[in-house]
């Protein structure tokens, strides 16, 4: 199975570019919200969660989520050894998804590729990135959040001209017709190159 790894900035319209794929029938798979369902519905993962953090990691049956990112933003060892037993668990999940499609590429939409030096999950990477500034005001108007908290996500993250270096492909997500079109194109691009590497 091709596999292309779709990634951006908080903000920059990952979510958005995979919903115009979706709608050329491409499977794609949201990490994030995969992530947390398997941290509900994984009892192992639970299990392990809960050994590390404690049983305020969740709320009855469900993940205590704005507990547990308190927990981990800005503590390096908690988020990292958060992420030890979420990431691999995803990636099983995931590939196992993968396999069970009936098409020729699929796309896992993650908010961390090169941050995790992922790159080799990937036949194919693809950054969406858009200027700080609309990021910025995309999120605010989303979600409400401060500007303060959005900069300081995104001065986490790793810079767009560092992740432009390292891509494969890059979509500028401005004007959303043009980001329309971009993704026809790389829609045909991938399609050739997975029916090339089968
Ligand atoms: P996050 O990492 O925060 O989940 P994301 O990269 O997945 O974000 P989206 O959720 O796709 O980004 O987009 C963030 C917000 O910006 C959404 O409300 C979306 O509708 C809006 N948006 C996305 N692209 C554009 C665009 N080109 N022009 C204007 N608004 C946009």
């Amino acid at each position: 199975m091709f596999i292309v790894g779709l990634t951006g900035g908080i903000g920059s319209g990952k979510s958005t570019i995979a919903g115009f794929f979706r709608e050329l029938g491409v499977p794609v798979y949201d990490s994030d919200a995969e992530a947390k369902a398997l941290m509900v519905t994984s009892e192992a993962l639970r299990e392990s969660i809960i050994q590390l953090f404690g049983e305020e990691a969740y709320k009855e049956q469900n993940l205590n989520e704005n507990w547990l990112s308190q927990q981990v933003f800005g503590n390096e060892e908690a988020l990292e050894k958060l992420n030890n037993l979420v990431h691999p668990a995803v990636r099983t999940h995931f590939l196992q998804w993968a396999e069970s499609q009936d098409y020729p590429y699929v796309i896992q939409e993650t908010a961390l590729i090169f941050e995790n030096q992922a790159q080799a999950n990937y036949h194919s990477t693809l950054l969406v990135y858009a200027p700080e500034e609309s990021r910025i005001q995309r999120v605010m108007k989303r979600s409400g959040w401060p500007r303060e908290k959005i900069a300081s996500r995104i001065a986490v993250q790793l810079s767009d001209e560092q992740k432009k270096e390292l891509a494969d492909q890059l979509l500028e997500n401005i004007d959303l017709e043009v980001s329309r079109a971009r993704v026809v194109q790389l829609h045909k691009n991938y399609l050739q190159e997975a029916t090339a590497s089968r």
